[in-house]
């Protein structure tokens, strides 16, 4: 396969590399989170000039189709007039006040309109803090300490979620992370993805002092893996029976998979299905730092002010992010909407199983609506163990060539991919085309 251009930073004298140095000189790895660094696939990160549609520029004014998306917000593509126009209508009126408005309330009304499940809500800044906060609201809802979580699926870096499987289902967790203490993380289960033999083990072992189950229901941060219909079913079975909060990580999924996210497909396939909670974050905010947690009423009055369980935020429900995920909202509720993207999305991932396959590469792919994933797999794996068995080296030598030629996918083979309503058909063409020189070792 063809040698990497970009990860030999020695002779490089480009303005990304520039900036990388000076970063590097104040800010840790040189950046602000750390799988923007390319620590994964090696080289140097490319620092963003602007964006615009599907398109950004970097500092050497090298423009790339963008498989990011910042990360799954821009489901628009960059600059959308209708979200730039509300944001800037909204910027006029003021930047933050610490006191409730209007647009607060029309935020929350389209929310639990789009998602039935979720019949009160409270907004916040990040995924991170909308996790952290749902876990609180569960101990405090049901008085119970224990959490389950699964291996590959990312919640934030709150510190009882930074964890990863014990020796077995009676240890409970290790951190995965140094500063975060073992004993905050003794109440986490961590659970193997798509295994029910387990799951049921595990709730007749804890699941009477288990507070909730999260999950991400297709997850996203282990490339793209789906829960398998019976397993979903079954997580939701034995939480009823439980007593165990259903929740559902949707900061990732939602209003991206499909307009009523994850567990409007999941509720297809089994009649009546929908999660206790909901967290949601990115496609929200539309680029701006807004999320949102959710549930029944029963649970969401527990929260402060109204009830026991504390939580708050200076900048949360920001008039400036709200304006911004309103717009997109908006924009993404229009009839045709997610059939358009989810096309647009297939076409990619087909287009790119096509040349693999007629060069012989072993690849494989799926999507839902505008989120992706591709494996240099011969099936689609189940769960974090299998997807890590992906041959690194060559996913990275696949990254660096498709960056060369003016493709940004993830650098990381456990992220998930997302194609935006600005992606034309002349975009997925360039792609494929820039993926089969690859594949045919050009
Ligand atoms: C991105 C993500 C988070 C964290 O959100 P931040 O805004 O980065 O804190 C949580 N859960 C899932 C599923 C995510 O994809």
């Amino acid at each position: 396969m063809a040698p990497s251009t970009n990860s030999d930073t020695s002779l490089d004298t480009s303005r990304n590399t520039v900036l990388f140095e000076r970063a590097r000189a104040l800010i840790p790895g040189g950046v602000n989170s750390p799988v923007r660094a390319f620590k994964a696939v090696g080289g140097t990160p490319r620092f963003v000039q602007r964006a615009q549609g599907a398109y950004f520029w970097d500092a050497d004014g090298k423009r790339y189709i963008d498989y990011i998306g910042s990360w799954g917000p821009m489901i628009l593509g960059h600059g959308h007039p209708a979200v730039v126009e509300a944001v800037q209508k909204a910027v006029l009126e003021g930047f933050s006040y610490g006191a409730p408005t209007e647009r607060e309330i029309e935020l929350a009304e389209e929310i639990v309109k789009l998602v039935p499940s979720i019949e009160m809500l409270r907004l916040v800044s990040s995924g991170t803090e909308a996790g952290m906060s749902a876990i609180r609201l569960a101990r405090g809802a049901t008085g119970r300490s224990k959490i389950i979580k699964f291996e590959g699926c990312y919640h934030g870096h709150a510190d009882a979620l930074l964890v990863k499987a014990g020796s077995g289902l009676a240890t409970f967790g290790n951190p995965t992370s140094a500063g975060v203490p073992p004993e905050v993380v003794q109440h986490t289960l961590v659970l193997e993805y798509n295994h029910i033999a387990q799951l049921e083990e595990a709730f007749s072992l804890h699941g009477s002092s288990t507070a909730c189950l999260i999950i991400e229901p297709i997850a996203g941060n282990m490339n793209f893996v789906r829960a398998s219909v019976p397993f979903m079913k079954r997580c939701r079975e034995l939480c009823t029976q439980h007593g165990v909060l259903l929740v559902f990580d949707e900061v990732m999924t939602g209003f991206r998979v499909a307009l009523g996210g994850a567990q409007s497909i999941y509720a297809k396939s089994i009649p009546g299905f929908k999660p206790d909670m909901t967290v949601l974050g990115k496609v929200i905010g539309g680029g701006m730092p807004l999320a949102a947690f959710g549930g029944t009423r029963a649970v969401m009055e527990q929260l402060a002010p109204l009830g026991p369980v504390y939580q708050a935020g200076t900048l949360s429900g920001n008039p400036v992010a709200t304006a911004c995920g309103l717009a997109t909202l908006r924009e993404i509720s229009k009839p045709g909407f997610y059939e358009a993207l989810g096309q647009r999305t297939r076409s990619l991932t087909d287009g790119l199983t096509q040349v693999a396959t007629q060069a012989g590469v072993t690849f494989c792919a799926d999507s839902e609506g505008g989120m992706f994933g591709f494996f240099l797999l011969d099936k689609l794996p189940q769960n974090y163990a299998t997807v890590m068995t992906t041959d690194s080296p060559a996913f990275n030598r696949f990254f660096h060539a498709m960056l060369d030629k003016g493709v940004y996918y993830a650098p990381a083979l456990y992220e998930a991919g997302f194609v935006s309503s600005a992606h034309t058909a002349a975009d997925i063409e360039t792609t494929v085309d820039a993926a089969a020189q690859f594949f045919a070792g050009r």
